[in-house]
């Protein structure tokens, strides 16, 4: 994957970041936030959006998140 920067700190993204953004935002994304900013935009604790990505690696619903075993 290329590099990607949050377009808010520019801090670089994680993969997971990144798919998480595309899920929240809408998968023609093509800008993105980390964690932190993504919290701070949707007014949630980052600690939840840990928990909304471990479900989805959990699930493996999401063809955004690669399934953890
Ligand atoms: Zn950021």
């Amino acid at each position: 994957m290329t590099d990607h920067i949050c377009m808010k700190c520019g801090k670089r993204l994680m993969s997971d970041e990144i798919a998480l953004h595309r899920k929240l935002f809408g998968r023609g994304a093509q800008e993105f936030m980390c964690l932190d900013c993504q919290a701070e935009y949707l007014r949630v604790d980052r600690l939840q959006l840990e928990r909304v990505i471990e479900m989805y690696h959990k699930s493996g619903t999401c063809v955004l998140f690669a399934k953890w075993e």
